[in-house]
């Protein structure tokens, strides 16, 4: 590992400052039928309604799987939601957001200082030259997917004496258009992430294959969880990080069966969005939703 070069490592504060077809019975349990359907939240009581009815899918699932309902963490997406509903959200009760484009979150984040226990984390794919931002005012970020980026997050991290939370992503699914790490190489990036002091790194995060095929988007995290499993094994780099953020609005209950520590809810809370998922992830085919 070239442990010199400036670009592909992080500087310790001690060492250095510089730094698819879908047949009926297999998706039964997926909500992937849903896509793009969820009524729109419009009040407090819609908020409290729709984050009871996740809460409660969140512990039937805990309960076919045997888990404790206090080991999921819901995360709320409020993505392409304006200020008036995420004031709605908060209101009844979300306090940590997720947002899937840094300056969405950063212009949000902003205009609703006011409120002062209102958190934000950063889900989605982050450039290079976005990092400050992010360093800037996040609390979480979950789309950690190379080294350079992870070196740049740290180096604005420590200038801003911050800390930030964060989530490998990893590719289970294998679709060429998907962000994220592939898993043989998730060993080795961790290896790398030593010294980046500013990060904290809680675990992995995937989004599964974009189909309505349980068995295929379950073998995603399935994946995922065995990797995790592996590296709490081999500790590399010294993390054992623990956590899994994995499942959304579709297939959060499959998630949880198979681990999910965090499940990432956008329209099972704020209702259908408007623009489509190709918006946020370049190249999926939509017809396998
Ligand atoms: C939008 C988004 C979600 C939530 O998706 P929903 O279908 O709204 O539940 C989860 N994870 C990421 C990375 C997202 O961008």
């Amino acid at each position: 590992m070239p442990v010199h070069d400036p670009e592909n490592t992080c500087s310790t504060r001690t060492l250095s400052s510089e730094a698819d077809a879908v047949e009926t019975e297999k998706h039964a349990r997926t909500r992937h039928d849903m896509h793009g359907q969820w009524p729109r939240a419009e009040s407090v009581q819609d908020f409290r309604d729709n984050l009871l009815a996740v809460r409660k899918r969140i512990e039937q699932a805990c309960e076919r799987a045997g888990r404790d309902p206090s080991s999921v963490r819901l995360l709320p997406v409020s993505k392409t939601m304006d200020e008036k509903h995420i004031r709605l959200a908060h209101e009844a009760g979300c306090t940590l957001l997720g947002e899937n484009k840094v300056q969405e979150a950063w212009q949000k984040a902003q205009a609703m200082n006011d409120l002062t226990d209102l958190k934000w984390s950063v889900i989605g794919h982050l450039q290079r030259n976005k990092a400050r931002v992010v360093a800037r005012f996040a609390s979480e970020f979950q789309a950690l997917d190379s080294m350079r980026l992870a070196v740049e997050l740290d180096k604005r991290l420590l200038a801003e004496d911050r800390s930030l939370d964060v989530y490998v992503q990893v590719n289970t699914s294998e679709e060429e258009s998907k962000y994220g790490l592939a898993l043989p190489d998730v060993i080795p990036f961790l290896e790398q992430l030593r010294g980046c002091d500013a990060l904290n790194v809680k675990g992995l995060m995937t989004l599964a294959e974009f189909t309505r095929d349980e068995a295929r988007i379950r073998a995603c995290f399935v994946r995922l969880r065995e990797l995790r499993d592996h590296i709490l094994d081999l500790e590399p780099g010294g993390y054992s990080p623990h956590e899994l953020s994995m499942g959304m609005s579709g297939d959060f209950e499959v998630a949880i069966e198979e681990g999910a520590t965090v499940v990432r809810v956008g329209q099972a809370i704020f209702g259908a969005r408007s623009l489509p998922d190709e918006y946020f992830w370049p190249g999926i085919k939509g017809e396998n939703r």
